[in-house]
């Protein structure tokens, strides 16, 4: 086996890049390094297995280099700032769709690549009708970060039809744990460290979620690489239960030794934390369960081992 990791010095990818190689597997990593960070791999520099390359996958001709002579793409490589999408939708359409294009190309082109995993994201489904939200729900994104998600899960679907290999989208939950740089617990971590008498909350806080551990979601990833029996499919990859901003909110303060008074920010109609966030979010995960994975950590937990382990790791 031969791997590309794209975005593998982010926080997932690193992780997933952890996971392979322990098990022996020569590894890839294509990173431009807008949010990652070289210290996420840098423990494996020196290993026969290893190879970073550091490029930009919106230029065709690192996206060609990227997957010479490998057969599994895991595609991570992405801006996964939701917000961001809100006042910036060419960085979503750039960063996301354009640079999966060029890279479902160069698998095209070079012709070695027996399967594609791409890391999609819950936000496809916009405001889900059914909680907890299966497979077959419509999509229908409410941002320009989950359109982006949908449009490239359509292109490797088409992809995987038309040109050889097996293609895997995976609806990820919001994936937690060490490394993490961005979403929810980071940045009230980085508010309280600032100011730990006072959190600002945007939205009413009220806003419910599902968060999966990023060991599980690495198992989670590699099962359904291994196992996913079609051409191409989706699978959602998420946990059974769900935590509000506000519980966040007091796990991040416990963790921290703090006990600051909350200021709800709810600038935006019933209490999201920004236009295009989506309020409720629960997926169904009986479809990947049936392939033989389950979280093991709940996301109560998992959210309070991210909290703990990215104090300690930034040294507050
Ligand atoms: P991350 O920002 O830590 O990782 C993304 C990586 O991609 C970074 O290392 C970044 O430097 C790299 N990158 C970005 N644009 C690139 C480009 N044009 N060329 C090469 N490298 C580029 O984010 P993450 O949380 O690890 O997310 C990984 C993937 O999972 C993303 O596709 C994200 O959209 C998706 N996802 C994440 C979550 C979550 O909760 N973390 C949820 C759903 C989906």
């Amino acid at each position: 086996n031969r791997v590309l990791v794209t975005g593998g010095a982010g926080f997932i990818g690193s992780h997933l890049v952890d996971y392979l190689l322990s098990k022996g597997v020569y590894v890839r990593v294509v990173d431009n390094l807008s949010s990652g960070r070289l210290e996420h791999v840098s423990h494996h520099f020196g290993s026969k297995l290893f190879e970073f390359v550091e490029g930009d996958l919106k230029n065709p001709e690192t996206a060609l280099k990227a997957v010479e002579d490998v057969d599994t793409v895991f595609h991570l490589a992405a801006n996964p700032e939701v917000r961001l999408s809100v006042t910036e939708p060419i960085v979503h359409f750039n960063e996301n769709l354009l640079a999966t294009f060029n890279l479902l190309e160069a698998c095209r082109r070079k012709g070695s690549v027996k399967l594609f995993v791409f890391a999609s994201s819950s936000t496809v489904y916009g405001d889900a009708s059914v909680l907890p939200t299966p497979e077959t729900h419509e999509v229908k994104p409410i941002s320009v970060y989950g359109a982006s998600k949908a449009g490239c899960e359509a292109l490797l679907s088409s992809y995987s039809h038309l040109y050889g290999f097996k293609g895997v989208s995976l609806r990820y939950a919001n994936i937690v744990g060490p490394r993490l740089r961005h979403g929810v617990i980071y940045d009230f971590i980085m508010k309280l460290s600032r100011n730990s008498r006072e959190l600002e909350i945007l939205g009413d806080g009220s806003q419910r979620k599902s968060y999966l551990h990023v060991r599980d979601a690495v198992e989670a990833t590699v099962t359904a690489a291994e196992n996913s029996p079609s051409t191409y499919d989706c699978f959602n990859v998420g946990n059974e239960d769900w935590v509000t901003v506000t519980e966040i909110a007091d796990i991040v303060s416990k963790a921290m030794g703090v006990k600051p008074s909350y200021r709800f920010v709810a600038t935006v109609k019933d209490g999201r934390g920004w236009p295009g966030d989506v309020k409720l979010m629960l997926l169904s995960i009986e479809k990947i369960k049936k392939l033989g994975w389950a979280p093991r950590l709940s996301s109560r937990e998992a959210v309070e081992e991210t909290a703990r382990a990215l104090v300690a790791e930034l040294g507050l």
